[in-house]
């Protein structure tokens, strides 16, 4: 192994009280609020980050709009919102709960700088002050939010200190307690700038590694390879490592397929709410005010397509349209910058369209790019908007994730939400935030951050409720060294029996395994090439395709720390792309069009199908368990 700087890695061995996994939003929110309730109390924590935290996670580049501040709304309409765009069931006490707190959090943003868009006359007063925001819709306010993400890191690190952060280590697995296999002990994990392998152990953890990416085939592939619209490191090492550990997880059916500007998945959100843009059709048809009427069946969609529509049934309208021979679908910029400038003056209209382009150097700059490079001025040429393929996350418009417990001062709620600590999953010392929870959609940035802090408090209780209590890890280092760096050691041995080092009968690329995995989960889990289309007989070839899949990632090589990062990426994106799978195919219904079709149950089922679905995984026997869980409506 030394030739290739590969000798045994170096161990650093560390037992904290508290250990964050991930540096996103989720956790910044965590490390920001947890000293608040440490304080004197001598509990040790710690943050880790697979990347550098200033720019990790999916506020990377930055926001053009927070998508979830109250204000002057009630938090019981924020539930009933996020309840109709998730077509009926979330967990309603978990929702409440990111709505009655997320505004003190956006407060926060403002007074560590992030500049926040005033309405006329209110400019220079703070959201705290009753300073009034822009408002894009009735939760989205506008900010100038390139620096969002190293605003926020910048207070998580003041308040946990430089010297409880240690970035650029990617966690690969939880680790059980030796005696008692439903909680969990410790983490290990290998840094990919250096030969570090990193051992944790610890009384309670907060798992919060965001979504997963690159499941699915993108619609971006060659030259545009690598772009996506959720962010490429967020590899499902969420799901992936909850599930190993024995989480239940729940909603994980559900997915995300935002309509965004095409090939630079540049965001569409201010372009519809603020600039009041109008999707058409390629013969210049406002085909959703001609479509709309689709989704009023009843029989089809149960009564979701009767008021506003959620996310997915937009997207069914426009997917409609596609599939009709209609395509391609634009936004009409130039109708709608020309209608806004109607009443302006030159340099009002000037100022129109520099807020046009920094929505997307805000946080999508690739988006300029390709407006650039195609020679599109907005204010002349409509631009296109697709469906992209599916992400999996629990904090934009989506909720697949892990079940946790709730809060306890909420009537109505039943007794079983709240079994243990606040945001504790169903394994003990295991918690999550952000894109980690389930069934409970529509946090977006600050929700994400807002429920760090509220898991945050419920750790350092269970910490000091458990203070006499030492983790004692179910496997050893030795054999944490052997299974981590595996890739590594298969490479080595192998190396050499064949002239061309990416051809070898006796290991596969990280990149080959990732492009089969897309492969299957596009071919038979509903992702583009199918049209979202889906059914019992292609998820078996999908369940009988990801079994041998997941056998082949043993055999996955990695000749540099790059490649066993990718590697084991990878390895997470298979269980994560194995719970969506079982999932869509216990829920024998399409309770998301838009998002993915059952074709063989393609109708909504209320009777027998509004329920979570919940699951479970046995990692000594690869299988899945799901079964339903009642959904309680708790908010009128
Ligand atoms: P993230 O913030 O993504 O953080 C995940 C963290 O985990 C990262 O630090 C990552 O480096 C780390 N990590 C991953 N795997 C590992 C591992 N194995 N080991 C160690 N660390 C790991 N919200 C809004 O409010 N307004 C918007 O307009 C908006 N638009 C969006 C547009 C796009 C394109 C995207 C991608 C997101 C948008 N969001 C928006 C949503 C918002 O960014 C997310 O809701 C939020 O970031 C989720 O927080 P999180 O902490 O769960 O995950």
């Amino acid at each position: 192994m030394a030739e290739y700087g590969f000798g045994n890695p170096e161990v650093i061995e560390e037992e904290v009280d508290i250990l964050i996994i991930g540096g996103g939003m989720a956790a910044c929110g965590a490390a920001f609020e947890i000293m608040r309730w440490a304080e004197g109390t001598g509990l040790k924590i710690k943050l880790v980050d697979k990347a550098a935290m200033d720019r990790s996670g999916a506020v990377a580049q930055g926001l053009s709009a927070i998508n979830t501040y109250c204000g002057e709304n009630d938090p019981a309409d924020y539930v009933r919102y996020v309840r109709n765009d998730l077509m009926g069931i979330i967990r309603e006490d978990l929702v409440y709960d990111v709505g009655r707190h997320v505004d003190d959090s956006v407060h926060h943003f403002e007074e560590w700088g992030l500049p926040v868009w005033k309405q006329p006359g209110d400019e220079g007063k703070k959201l705290a002050e009753g300073g009034k925001p822009v408002r894009s819709g009735k939760w989205q306010i506008m900010i100038n939010g390139e620096s969002y993400k190293w605003i926020v890191a910048e207070a998580a690190k003041k308040a946990l200190g430089l010297e409880n952060i240690r970035e650029h280590v990617f966690i690969v697995r939880l680790v059980n307690d030796k005696n008692d296999p439903k909680r969990v002990a410790g983490a290990a994990g290998f840094s990919v700038r250096e030969h570090k392998l990193y051992v944790y152990k610890f009384k309670a953890c907060l798992l919060v590694c965001g979504g997963a990416v690159n499941v699915f085939r993108p619609r971006s592939v060659g030259e545009g390879m690598g772009r996506a619209w959720y962010p490429v490191w967020n590899a499902g090492s969420t799901y992936a490592m909850a599930a190993e550990t024995g989480a239940e997880l729940t909603m994980m059916e559900n997915r995300f397929v935002p309509a965004r500007f095409k090939d630079g998945y540049g965001p569409v959100g201010a372009w519809f709410l603020l600039f009041k843009a109008k999707a058409k059709n390629g013969y210049g048809e406002d085909y959703g005010a001609k479509n709309g009427h689709i989704i009023k069946d009843e029989k089809r969609f149960g009564k979701y397509g009767q008021g506003t529509p959620g996310t997915c049934l937009r997207n069914h309208i426009m997917m409609e349209e596609i599939k009709a021979g209609r395509g391609p679908i634009f936004i009409d910029t130039p109708e709608a910058l020309g209608s806004l400038a109607k009443n302006m003056t030159p340099k009002e209209v000037n100022h129109l369209l520099a807020e046009a382009w920094e929505d997307f150097l805000d946080m999508t700059i690739g988006q300029c790019g390709i407006w650039a490079g195609e020679n599109i001025e907005p204010e002349k040429v409509p631009s296109e908007i697709m469906p992209t393929e599916p992400y999996l996350l629990g904090s934009h418009a989506g909720c697949a994730g892990i079940w946790v417990s709730g809060p306890t001062d909420l009537p109505g709620v039943p007794k079983e939400w709240s079994w243990g600590y606040r945001s504790m999953t169903t394994v003990k010392g295991l918690f999550t935030a952000g894109d980690g929870v389930g069934a409970s959609g529509h946090k977006f940035s600050s929700g994400s951050f807002t429920e760090g802090r509220i898991a945050a408090k419920g750790m350092v209780k269970f910490a000091l409720d458990n203070k006499d209590w030492k983790p004692d890890m179910a496997r050893t280092k030795e054999e944490l060294i052997e299974e981590i760096y595996r890739p590594v050691k298969t490479f080595l041995e192998h190396k050499n029996y064949t002239t061309a080092i990416d051809v070898n009968p006796h290991y596969i690329t990280p990149k080959m395994l990732q492009l089969r995995l897309q492969k299957i989960m596009d071919e038979y889990v509903a992702g583009v090439s199918t049209y979202y289309q889906t059914n019992g007989k292609m998820l078996e070839v999908a369940e009988n395709k990801l079994q041998m899949l997941k056998e082949d990632s043993l055999k996955m090589r990695a000749k540099d720390l790059h490649e066993l990062l990718r590697a084991w990426e990878n390895y997470h994106r298979i269980i994560a792309a194995e719970a969506h799978m079982q999932h869509i195919k216990f829920r024998e219904e399409t309770r998301y069009p838009g998002y993915y079709y059952r074709m063989d149950h393609n109708f909504l089922d209320d009777t027998n199908w509004k329920v979570f679905v919940n699951s479970t995984y046995d990692r000594n026997t690869g299988k899945w368990e799901c079964k339903k869980v009642p959904y309680v409506q708790i908010i009128k």
